[in-house]
């Protein structure tokens, strides 16, 4: 893939930039090191001021870099600004909590006393450079919510940006070097996917985290493995979205529509797949249906479009084929299901719902990267569930039920990282973030997303 911009609402390619020679990659490893020997033991309180800078000049940056994240990616302006919104309160968040998040543990006397040891101390000190390869669909929020915890645990880090967002990933070595951060901190390399394994194979490197699709996790994580590296994986999803008949229906279909079209339906965790109670059926989808279709489709520059294009060309291909199956295989359209008229440069598609999804159907197991929604209809709780958890992925998900017994059920057996009742998922900096199955391991955000990169450390004094 060229590292370029290319306007997705026009398909216009705007900027093209030249992948770093060897050379220049070597030095930016190096440098990356050596800032590392630096870094770990610059004290916390200093790490936080870095931090706050960051997050003082990115509040500052929003509008401009918000245009940056549209012109590349083709999010609606609104919605970039919303993620520049929330990248500044989780550094602020981190920078305020690391030290108790990161605090030495003191085992009781009681608990060692037959180790032998008169003390003991847990420390969590960090792992040295991580390497970060990172996704197009949340630039910006992605690399914020790695780098703020790494860079407060006292790691470096460099960055692997997508090949479509190159100026948003040049945007942010800027923003920390601005703020103050030691040259080498944390650095952008311009590089293409083909030259992840040199660098992960590099000795100087400790770590990965990588979130994207799970061919380049399963990639990363392979190579990672042979190199007895540690990693952690943020994959695909297709999530449920749970309506049991005690549920706000109406609420329950307003929100599956913005649950699904958030970022053009290009989100990790938007719920993809509809799992209804027969009891709600009709009626959540009638809601669900106007919903879909009265949403504004167009240039993402405007203030009033709620669904720009989708990213890539390719993207959109992909999702056409999973509808052309579906269709194939006997759901029916009940909104969208075509690329919109007027519309023709860009790579847009519109919000489309499909009604009698069943397993057979390529959508039912594969994610729909795009504003693509598959209802099913399910006879009772224990079918829902069945439904939910019939796919590879195990993300996230979504329940709408006012029975507690139904809610303490879906807690037990739904498989994912995530249970949201009565609302939809989204990521939150004292939230722990991450899934099971093909979704990936390891967890962001939260304490447990700072201690993935730390080296937890046993000191035993005799
Ligand atoms: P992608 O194609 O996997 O790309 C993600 C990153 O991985 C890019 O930097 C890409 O570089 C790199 N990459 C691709 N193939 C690679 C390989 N074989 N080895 C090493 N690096 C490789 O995914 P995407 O299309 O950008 O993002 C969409 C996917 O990410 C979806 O599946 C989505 O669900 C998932 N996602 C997950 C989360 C989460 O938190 N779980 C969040 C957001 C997105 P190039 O651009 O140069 O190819």
């Amino acid at each position: 893939m060229p590292i370029a911009t290319v306007n997705p609402a026009t398909g216009e390619t705007l900027r093209t930039f030249d992948a770093l020679a060897p050379d220049a990659l070597e030095r930016r490893i190096a440098l990356a090191r050596a800032a590392f020997d630096e870094h770990r033991i610059t004290g916390l309180a200093r790490r936080a001021e870095l931090l706050t800078r960051a997050a003082g000049l990115l509040d500052e940056d929003r509008e401009g870099v918000a245009r940056t994240m549209t012109t590349e990616m083709g999010k609606p302006i609104a919605a970039a600004r919303a993620e520049a919104a929330k990248c500044a309160p989780a550094m602020r968040w981190y920078a305020a909590h690391a030290g108790e998040l990161l605090a030495d543990e003191h085992p009781s006397a009681a608990d060692t006393e037959d180790s032998g040891a008169a003390r003991v101390v847990v420390r969590y000190r960090p792992l040295g450079v991580v390497l970060a390869v990172m996704p197009w669909n949340f630039p910006l929020w992605q690399v914020v919510r790695f780098a703020a915890p790494a860079l407060m645990a006292g790691n470096t880090g460099l960055l692997k940006h997508a090949s479509n967002v190159p100026q948003t990933a040049l945007y942010l070595e800027a923003l920390f070097r601005r703020a103050g951060y030691p040259e080498g901190c944390f650095q952008t390399l311009l590089v293409g996917s083909d030259a992840v394994e040199g660098i992960l194979r590099d000795p100087r490197v400790a770590a990965a985290t990588l979130t994207g699709s799970e061919p380049a996790g399963r990639s990363v994580a392979a190579i990672a493995g042979d190199e007895v590296k540690k990693t952690v994986l943020e994959l695909g999803g297709s999530d449920p979205f749970l309506v049991m008949p005690s549920a706000d229906v109406a609420r329950a279909a307003a929100t599956a529509v913005t649950a699904r079209t958030q970022n053009n339906g290009q989100s990790c965790i938007a719920a993809k797949r509809f799992v209804v109670h027969t009891d709600v059926h009709d009626a959540f989808c009638e809601l669900f249906t106007e919903g879909m279709r009265r949403l504004a489709v167009g240039d993402p520059m405007e203030e009033s479009t709620q669904v720009g294009p989708l990213a890539m060309e390719q993207g959109r291909a992909d999702l056409e084929e999973l509808v052309d199956d579906a269709v194939r295989r006997g759901a029916t359209v009940r909104t969208g299901g075509r690329r919109p008229s007027g519309l023709e440069r860009g790579w847009f598609y519109e919000p489309t719902v499909l009604t009698g999804v069943h397993d057979g159907m390529r959508i039912h197991r594969e994610e729909a990267f795009g504003p693509v929604a598959a209802v099913y209809r399910v006879a009772d709780a224990e079918e829902a569930v069945a439904l939910a958890n019939d796919i590879p992925f195990g993300l996230s998900s979504n329940a709408w039920t006012r029975d507690e017994s139904e809610m303490a059920r879906f807690a037990r057996d739904i498989e994912a990282g995530g249970v949201f009742f009565n609302g939809m998922t989204a990521s939150h900096p004292a939230l722990p973030f991450g899934g099971v199955k093909r979704s990936g391991y390891g967890r962001e955000l939260s304490g447990h997303g700072i201690r993935e990169f730390c080296n937890v450390t046993t000191l035993w004094y005799g």
